[in-house]
């Protein structure tokens, strides 16, 4: 079961038209879309992405109560133009992204998403995608893992978990989740094992590389800005301080006027402010939700709207 985050707050920032058209950009197991439907009237429209086609297995059974139409498509979201364009639609009225995975994909241990499961080293939301955790881990520079640790992971300890696994891949393959760990376990100090999993950090930072999450959410913004009408809207949850500092500054710069260097005395740039930031800090999780929900402990929702 996925517990859908910040799911009222968020939802009820988007919804400006009834009528409108909204895109989900992860649907998941629909639980935001639900919710958004709830909102909408039979003659509006929801058009909803993931590029996991076994999220979306889920999506369609949840989605018999629904009178809107409702539109389920298999892509990454890093191509909204052009796969709303394939639905005949060139503008929206809101969009949504609530970033990272779902529950039924970490709960999956098959999808090698998780530390605490066993499976194979995998972690691709798209199974259709060459590239996994696998390959990153037995066949990237030993150099390249380590930024990838320290800067996706904000892990302190990348360079040295880098070298054990360089270490370890040279006697075998690491194949699995739980043989990772395990060569993690030995890399980390114990004094650094006390409060979280040590693994965390690196499982995150595996998942943001194989993914390219951070390279498709700075594609988007831009896209889902020039697809929303006058007024639209746009609703981003983010779950680390990476994503969501993508999210600040997009907003920010895109909510300015010119944006040439300060010294500079006459404006070249041309640039128009076309967003209205409405969270000038981000929303976070209410106290009840925080107790009910763990995984929601680190989600900011920012939203704004097209000028
Ligand atoms: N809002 C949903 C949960 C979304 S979890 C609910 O309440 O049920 C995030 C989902 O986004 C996952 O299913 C993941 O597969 C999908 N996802 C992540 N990055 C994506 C991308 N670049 N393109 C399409 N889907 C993506």
């Amino acid at each position: 079961m996925h517990v859908p985050v910040l799911l009222e707050e968020a939802v009820s920032r988007l919804v400006v038209d009834p009528d409108g058209v909204y895109v989900d950009c992860t649907v998941g197991a629909g639980g935001h879309l639900v919710c958004l439907a709830g909102k909408l009237s039979e003659k509006a429209t929801v058009v909803n992405i993931d590029k996991d086609t076994q999220v979306l297995e889920q999506a369609r059974k949840n989605l018999s109560g629904i009178s809107q139409r409702v539109i389920l498509v298999h892509g990454d979201f890093r191509h909204l133009r052009a796969l709303l364009k394939a639905c005949g639609i060139n503008e929206v009225n809101g969009v949504l992204l609530d970033l990272g995975v779902s529950s039924f994909q970490i709960d999956d241990a098959a999808r090698g998403f998780s530390y605490q499961g066993e499976g194979p080293l995998d972690m691709r939301m798209d199974t259709e995608q060459q590239l996994s955790a696998w390959h990153l881990v037995n066949q990237w520079p030993e150099e390249q893992l380590a930024e990838i640790i320290r800067d996706f992971g904000e892990e302190r300890y990348a360079r040295r978990i880098a070298r054990e696994i360089a270490k370890e891949r040279e006697i075998k393959p690491i194949n699995t989740t739980s043989e990772l760990v395990r060569v993690i376990n030995r890399a980390v100090p114990s004094q650094a094992k006390r409060d979280k999993h040590p693994a965390r950090r690196t499982f995150q930072a595996l998942r943001i590389a194989v993914n390219d999450e951070l390279g498709a959410l700075q594609e988007v913004l831009p896209q889902a800005v020039e697809l929303l009408v006058t007024g639209g809207r746009i609703a981003v949850i983010t779950f680390h301080s990476l994503e969501d500092r993508i999210v600040k500054n997009f907003f920010k710069r895109e909510s300015l006027g010119c944006v040439c260097p300060h010294e500079q005395p006459v404006c070249t740039c041309n640039h128009r402010p076309v967003l209205k930031i409405l969270t000038k800090r981000p929303v976070i999780p209410s106290e009840s939700e925080l107790a009910d929900n763990p995984r929601s402990r680190s989600a900011k929702l920012r939203v704004a709207e097209k000028l």
